[in-house]
């Protein structure tokens, strides 16, 4: 009797962990595939609404050479144009935003309470404060009210309603942070806390495991603030208004004239009609590529990333994309197993040429060029490096303004990061450290080719 009955536990064990490992198996795969769909349905309304932009930069283009032609250099339509847009720019990524909880939804992933917690309270931010903050509205709406932020945040708070499943991982907040080379804002500090890796301080904070005393000693967070922003915070296009365009920036060329009459060629070939090219000496509000971010995309792939071959030419532009984080709770049937959390990100980008060689972004203006959506590898993606924990975006953006004012006091419970800094303060923890490599420093080995991230290769290759 006693032999069968620990015969018939284990056997309910290994049938209880068979189930667990199936539904592991099951869920990744889920995970994955939503992911993927959520990235690229937000991608696919980035290179529409830049498509959208770029036809209506042509045609207030074709406006303004119609106006000229009857003597004067204003149109109304063309500064019906620009107003949508400047709604476009909002409009656009945000559909996106929502396409992609659609996507993630219908490929079996569950809202997030987390997430769909953080796009709320943005929202409520947006709300109280960007009319005071910002305002220098990207567009106007007539009669007054509601304002462009009043807009946006409304827009938020209905994709926060339905549930964020897809967390946006390309996300760019006005007020920001200008580097990550803060401690403080690095993962890798956290991840030595936690596991005692004192040859990670050995190599990368010998002074601060030195010299620290207690919090009041972290210098300030950089903090930067975009004064006049015309991008959505989330899936932005990363574009700017330009007033006139015969002093344009033009990507790659030395040769502006030429470049000019090249981009009237482009446009009258779209119109069918030939433009004036005096609408290049015209004041209007143009929608151009901010070229600090439609760099090159090679800029943006770590060094020794596995690419098979190089990239292109024509695709190498860096700019708007559309990376994604799913995270899903999981519990495991098996006695004794912790509840798990399975991850999932995702990157997935506009692809577009003019013509058969030049880059969307050749004549900095935008134009419709987009005629693809591909996922690429998270790592040559916009979206940050991230911890290797649930909450890192919480923890950096809400957790550490308060630690920073109150200390230990300001920590949130149940935060992996939180928790690593109340194990960092007390004195007797740093003290071990610095024992340990007065005895053992020699054994230290520099696992990377150095670099900011101290990680060595690419976390994450798909
Ligand atoms: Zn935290």
């Amino acid at each position: 009797m006693i032999l069968m009955v620990v015969f018939m536990v284990i056997l309910l064990l290994v049938g209880l962990w068979n189930f667990d490992l199936h539904k592991i198996v099951r869920v990744k795969h889920v995970a994955r595939n939503g992911g993927d769909a959520a990235a690229l349905a937000a991608a696919r309304w980035q290179a529409l609404t830049l498509n959208m932009v770029g036809e209506l930069n042509i045609l207030q283009a074709a406006a303004l050479s119609e106006a000229l032609a009857n003597g004067v250099s204003n149109s109304p339509a063309a500064a019906a144009c620009a107003d949508l847009q400047g709604r476009l720019c909002f409009v656009g990524p945000l559909t996106g935003f929502a396409a992609s909880q659609l996507a993630a939804k219908n490929n079996g992933i569950f809202v997030n309470s987390d997430f769909t917690q953080e796009v709320a309270d943005h929202a409520t931010r947006v709300r109280l404060e960007y009319d005071i903050r910002y305002p220098d509205f990207p567009y106007a709406n007539d009669p007054g009210e509601p304002s462009c932020w009043i807009d946006y945040a409304n827009m938020l708070d209905i994709i926060a309603a339905q549930g964020i499943a897809a967390k946006c991982d390309s996300f760019r907040f006005y007020v920001d942070f200008a580097d990550h080379d803060h401690f403080l804002l690095n993962p890798d500090f956290y991840d030595a806390v936690a596991t005692r890796g004192w040859c990670w301080f050995f190599f990368n904070a010998m002074t601060l495991l030195q010299d620290y005393q207690s919090w009041k000693d972290w210098p300030p967070l950089p903090i930067i603030e975009e004064p006049h922003p015309v991008n959505a915070e989330y899936f932005g296009l990363y574009l700017r208004r330009q007033t006139r365009l015969d002093n344009l920036p033009f990507a790659n060329g030395s040769d502006s004239a030429l470049n000019s009459s090249n981009f009237i060629a482009t446009a009258s070939a779209h119109t069918e009609n030939a433009l004036d090219p005096r609408v290049l000496s015209v004041a209007s509000d143009w929608y151009c590529y901010q070229e600090s971010e439609w760099t090159a995309w090679t800029e943006r792939i770590p060094e020794g990333f596995p690419f098979l071959a190089k990239v292109r030419d024509v695709y190498n532009y860096a700019g708007a994309d559309a990376a994604i984080k799913i995270e899903t709770p999981m519990q495991r049937l098996t006695p004794g197993s912790p509840a798990d959390t399975i991850s999932w990100s995702a990157a997935a980008k506009p692809f577009g040429s003019l013509g058969e060689t030049d880059p969307p972004n050749r004549y900095s203006l935008v134009l419709p060029a987009f005629h693809d959506v591909r996922l690429i590898p998270v790592d040559t993606s916009s979206a940050p490096g991230g911890g290797s924990e649930p909450g890192w975006g919480m923890h950096i953006y809400r957790h550490l303004t308060a630690y920073l004012q109150q200390g230990l006091e300001g920590l949130t419970p149940g935060c992996y990061y939180c928790d690593q800094l109340r194990i960092w303060e007390p004195q007797p923890f740093r003290q071990e450290g610095l024992d340990w490599l007065e005895l053992n420093s020699q054994r230290c080995l520099r696992t990377t080719s150095g670099g900011h991230s101290g990680s060595g290769g690419t976390r994450r290759g798909h």
